[in-house]
């Protein structure tokens, strides 16, 4: 993951990542597994649920999955149906609370639900829950999807779920798991990823292939935009819960920055996704260099394709200190200034007398870029130049990205020139949005562009703030 956005608050942070296993003995441990490999989409807490048909078993925990689930945590949710989510807050603030599954109880029993993406009208939804009464736990949009699940309903299940997935707005895939059934959900758009697969015949639901690859399982396929599997002793049924069929807005950052570099993403791998995004930037922007330098990690496959593309060799000018850990996924500005200086270092015998082309992912609010390029001049390369395998995000998502305001991207504010020079750059050449959408494979139209070209594909009508639901206490 690209470490330009890390310190000092250059961070679009996600998020959260889901995994999800039917029927099997391993269950609970296949989970925790499923979770590590994904803890890459958020750090902040970590859960498991699990049911072997009776009452549903959780825990969750602020922090890493790897300290937060002991062998004796594990064997008490001893179940062969789980559900797992790790999570950075995109909603709500950082709290024991927020930690996802989300447990509750209603009516027909207990549910607990694991959700990536953000709704944008939960707070229209919320104060209504609110003027008639309801009381609401957490400070999270996926609380939202709770409540509208617990309404009064003397009709078939399905009929409640497709009810309450009605009125969703936004960015969702979901894992819900019931006594007797685990439901795995995508919104209208498919904006966030969600795979099916195959464990020993059990099925594995995951945000990314990678973790259907850490545990053992097949990948079967992606669930559809739109469509509800629903797992039980019955087995495998689908089925669809929007009125008419919309066209999806799969997010194009996943393939940028998000996901990782093993795993296929709206059925293509990124790592071959981001060589072709260096490939295209080679062409559209060549720059004489001697080397081209990838910022670790997520510019790492970009800068190959930059490689491979423009005959400039690559070489490893920056290292990384995998054990700083990903300062900006934290929440609190304290806590990312804290990794400054830690994360990469330059190796001076590398650039020193070169020109030097740096690629990287994206910029955000720039001043980590800035120190990067200082770092490089001061061991002494000839030029700097800088490659972006994107174009410039000047506008905030909506849909479960935090970037920050639209204030503090960088490319909100001065054009390509004016960012060159802020951070002393020779040259700087970001990817056109025509050279990303031509570096993936679906059709155009079916990805979400909106951080780079300001379309919406899902209204905004809500004032988004993060903490939009925060209460003083
Ligand atoms: S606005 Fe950008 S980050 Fe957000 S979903 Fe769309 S493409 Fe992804």
């Amino acid at each position: 993951m690209s470490d330009e956005r890390d310190v000092e608050g250059g961070a679009p942070r996600e998020y959260c990542g889901l995994f999800g296993i039917y029927g099997h003995p391993e269950a609970v441990h296949k989970t925790y597994y499923g979770l590590y490999s994904l803890q890459h989409r958020g750090q902040e807490s970590a859960g498991i649920c699990s049911t072997g048909g009776g009452d549903l078993l959780a825990h969750r925990q602020m922090g890493h999955v790897g300290d937060i689930f002991t062998d004796e945590i594990l064997a008490s949710l001893r179940n062969p149906v789980a559900i797992g989510h790790v999570r950075y807050s995109t909603t709500g603030s950082s709290t024991i609370q927020n930690a996802q599954p989300l447990l509750f109880n209603y009516a027909a029993g207990p549910l607990a639900i694991a959700h990536n993406g953000n709704l944008v009208n939960s707070g229209h939804l919320r104060q209504e829950f609110e003027s008639r009464g309801s009381i609401f736990q957490t400070s999270t949009d996926s609380e939202t999807i709770m409540h509208l699940l617990a309404q009064p309903w003397d009709g078939p299940e399905d009929d409640r779920l497709v009810r309450a997935l009605r009125q969703l707005r936004g960015a969702f895939s979901l894992l819900i798991l019931a006594r007797d059934r685990m439901y795995a959900i995508r919104d209208r758009h498919a904006f966030r990823p969600l795979c099916l697969g195959v464990l020993d015949g059990a099925p594995v639901a995951a945000s990314e292939t990678c973790a259907l690859d850490v545990v053992g399982a097949s990948y079967v396929r992606d669930v559809k935009p739109g469509e509800v599997v629903e797992f039980s002793a019955k087995g495998e049924r689908s089925f669809f819960f929007p009125e008419k069929e919309e066209t999806p807005a799969h997010c194009v950052f996943e393939h940028v920055y998000f996901a990782r570099p093993d795993s296929r993403v709206f059925g293509e791998n990124v790592h071959q996704v981001r060589m072709s995004l260096g490939r295209a930037l080679a062409k559209e922007h060549p720059a004489a260099a001697d080397i081209v330098v990838p910022i670790p990690d997520s510019g790492n496959d970009a800068a190959l394709g930059f490689s491979h593309a423009s005959g400039i060799p690559l070489d490893h000018g920056f290292v990384r200190n995998h054990y700083v850990g990903r300062t900006f996924i934290q929440p609190t500005q304290g806590a990312r200034i804290s990794g400054v200086g830690l994360k990469l270092n330059v190796i001076g015998d590398v650039v020193r007398g070169k020109r030097v082309v740096v690629v990287d992912d994206s910029i955000i609010r720039g001043t980590t870029s800035r120190g990067r390029v200082r770092l490089l001049r001061q061991a002494g390369a000839k030029e700097v130049h800088m490659r972006i395998s994107c174009p410039p995000i000047a506008h905030p998502c909506f849909y479960g990205i935090d970037f920050p305001n639209p204030e503090e991207l960088v490319a909100a504010r001065m054009s390509v020139d004016e960012i060159r020079r802020h951070l002393d750059l020779d040259s700087l050449g970001y990817l056109s949005l025509d050279g990303l959408l031509s570096a993936v494979t679906n059709p155009r139209g079916h990805y979400c562009t909106a951080c780079y070209d300001g379309r919406y594909r899902v209204p905004v009508h809500e004032k988004f703030e993060k903490l939009r639901h925060e209460r003083k206490c």
